[in-house]
């Protein structure tokens, strides 16, 4: 049944908004571009020697996109183009110099996909064959996986200016580092959850892409409330900004601090009904339904 629910969203919402929403399901299957020693001198290392006189680097890495376009097309412009990405990562080490190689690698998966978009995921090796440790070895490297993230975060103001609080909000999201607004709900008025003695609230969803971890983009939401004057006082209580993370990837997360998908999301319709407007198809990792279905049983 809920394979036929699915489809049946699928064709319920046009091409148009989906378009943006289905990189999720795709992203389970993506292409890969290997790119295999690569071989460049930089002066990456602790000792002040290495950084002086510099040595040998290589540089492995498996771009994940899709690659069907280009191949059905034969179209360069269609796919990653790995002598731009080659010539990148190797000016990239000549012109900084890290004590690192764990830095050279994190800073230049996060500038290679900040710069190719297709570019979903990169698997990224370091090495380092002539590591000066006064032992015999072959080589040592650091190697990393880093890419976009799609996440929907869910935004509640009922205290003060609301509209402006929930536009500052969506404005700063856009303002934020590593992260790039896809998609923004239309707002909608909603009476208070729990505390129900309080003014009504506003409620919208944002989707959006991100190279931040969970914790680090819940750290970012917390900066972001506390800009827009949010004061925690009673759990469920007032307030002029309210991020929260309802799923990021398929990721289930259990800890104190942090749990995704947002654990109460299934119960509210304020979450879901901007949730579904935004991807009707996208399913609960957990209870294995679609929005569109959560809000029909709600
Ligand atoms: P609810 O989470 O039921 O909507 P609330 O949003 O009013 O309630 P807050 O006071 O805003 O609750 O948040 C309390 C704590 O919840 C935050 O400090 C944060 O650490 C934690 N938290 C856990 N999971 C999430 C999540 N998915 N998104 C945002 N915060 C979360
Ligand atoms: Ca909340
Ligand atoms: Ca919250």
């Amino acid at each position: 049944m809920e394979a036929g629910g699915k489809v049946k969203a699928w064709e319920e919402t046009g091409a148009g908004k989906t378009e943006g929403t289905a990189d999720m399901e795709r992203n389970r299957n993506l292409d890969r571009i290997h790119i295999r020693n690569l071989e460049v001198f930089g002066k990456h290392g602790v000792l002040p020697e290495e950084n002086r006189l510099g040595q040998k680097f290589r540089i492995n890495a498996v771009l994940y996109t899709h690659t069907r376009k280009a191949g059905l097309k034969d179209d360069l412009t269609k796919t990653i183009h790995y002598g731009e990405v080659s010539r990148f990562m190797t000016s990239f080490m000549v012109e900084h110099t890290f004590q690192l190689i764990e830095t050279a690698a994190e800073q230049m998966a996060r500038a290679l996909l900040l710069t190719f978009p297709a570019m979903e995921k990169i698997r990224l090796e370091i090495e380092k064959p002539w590591a000066p440790i006064g032992l015999p070895l072959e080589a040592v490297s650091v190697e990393i996986q880093r890419g976009w993230h799609h996440v929907f975060v869910a935004l509640g103001s009922n205290l003060g200016n609301r509209e402006e609080y929930l536009e500052q909000g969506i404005e700063s999201l856009r303002n934020l580092e590593d992260c790039v607004v896809e998609q923004v709900s239309e707002i909608l008025a909603t009476r208070p959850y729990g505390m129900t003695e309080q003014p009504d609230f506003l409620n919208g969803m944002v989707k959006l892409r991100t190279l931040l971890t969970p914790w680090e983009l819940l750290e970012q939401l917390h900066r972001i409330e506390q800009a827009a004057g949010r004061e925690r006082l009673v759990h469920w209580g007032p307030r002029t900004l309210d991020l929260d993370i309802i799923f990021y990837d398929d990721c289930v997360i259990d800890t104190p601090e942090l749990t995704i998908p947002h654990p109460d999301m299934q119960n509210r319709e304020f979450v879901l009904k901007p949730l579904t407007e935004l991807a009707p198809w996208i399913r609960h990792p957990l209870l294995g339904k679609t929005a569109a279905r959560l809000l029909e049983e709600l």
